[in-house]
């Protein structure tokens, strides 16, 4: 298949629009600063860093049991180590990743400390969000790079903490630029009447809005979309409920497709897998972005992503330098012309 638009492949740097803060640091970084924490449990669990390394490495069967990898991350980037990792984050994006452009989403509520009561944690949601921008910001005067951040509402979490999610998300502008939904994808049917009123919301206080959908059979929520300007992952939508593509491309919405997320969850079994989902986009005018979820975690950088699906025949150049362009294109805060690969 041809791309009209389709330029040489000759050089760019990339835009990443789907990282989690609890995904995006090399476990052997998240362990030299557990190493700085002298009796940290972590420590006794993991007595090496290759064993850490490795409960990393490993595939898991299902989503639910993949999101567990968060539940270990997010106790250690809690506020006084925000600093360290955010500044490593952005050194590694700049120097090792290529990236001009990020957006780097997480929950606040799981970075807050767990002793304080429920109204003290939703205002130290306040200071983690401050924390990251003032450490992003520091971090930026040494290296050449856009940062923005998405503030994920979580389906684990009550209505209250999402909705105030949202309301920190619209006071933060622009450090801030959209709101998310991450977490089981199994819990959104319930809580679909609470959601929506919270995207409407964000919508009206000037935010961009993504999910986590179409991700697994159990997150195909067609509700839900009319609601975004960009859908999370999606590719249930070109494999399995084609006749949404229509209605994705009316919208102008972009897929956030993460390849290596697929075979870490045990949703696709193969790279070559994906080869329908950019097919059927890409003929029927949906743009899809590559991006890697968790890339610190998959210890997969973004331009090897690109690469991997080049030599798996998933994509050939022309398509490659496509997606290429339609993560600037759909980035929520890149105010420059898209750039060719
Ligand atoms: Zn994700």
């Amino acid at each position: 298949m041809k791309t009209p638009e389709a330029k040489p492949v000759n050089r760019g740097r990339f835009a990443e629009l789907h990282l989690h803060l609890g995904g995006a640091i090399l476990p052997n970084i998240l362990y030299s600063y557990l190493r700085r924490q002298p009796g940290h449990t972590l420590l006794r669990r993991f007595r090496t860093m290759e064993s850490f390394e490795r409960f990393f490495a490993r595939p898991r069967r299902t989503l639910d049991e993949y999101l567990e990898m968060h539940k270990l991350v997010e106790p250690i980037q809690r506020l006084t180590a925000l600093p360290y990792f955010i500044q490593r984050l952005v050194r590694g994006a700049a120097l090792f990743d290529n990236l001009a452009y990020m957006e780097l989403r997480y929950t606040p509520w799981f970075r807050t400390d767990p002793h304080l009561d429920d109204q003290q944690r939703l205002r130290q949601m306040e200071e983690v969000v401050d924390i990251i921008t003032a450490s992003a910001h520091l971090a930026l005067r040494r290296y050449p790079l856009v940062l923005r951040q998405v503030l994920c509402m979580h389906s684990t979490l009550p209505d209250a903490v999402n909705r105030r999610t949202v309301e920190l998300a619209a006071a933060r502008r622009p450090d801030v630029c959209a709101v998310d939904l991450a977490g089981p994808d199994r819990l959104y049917e319930s809580m679909l009447p609470s959601v929506v009123p919270l995207f409407k919301l964000a919508r009206k206080h000037g935010l961009k809005t993504t999910a986590h959908l179409f991700e697994t059979p159990s997150g195909c929520h067609p509700a839900l979309l009319p609601h975004l300007d960009r859908v999370g992952h999606g590719i249930q939508i070109p494999l399995k409920h084609r006749s949404l593509l229509k209605d994705l491309r009316r919208r102008g919405q972009c897929l956030e497709v993460c390849p290596t997320s697929y075979l870490r969850t045990g949703t696709l079994k193969r790279y070559e897998d994906l080869r329908d989902v950019f097919k059927r986009c890409l003929d029927a005018g949906v743009a899809v972005a590559i991006c890697t979820d968790n890339g610190g975690l998959h210890q997969v950088r973004l331009p090897h992503e690109y690469e991997t699906l080049l030599v798996a025949d998933v994509l050939d150049f022309d398509e490659m330098a496509a997606c290429h362009r339609a993560a600037f294109a759909h980035a929520f805060d890149w105010r420059e012309a898209p750039r060719g690969l």
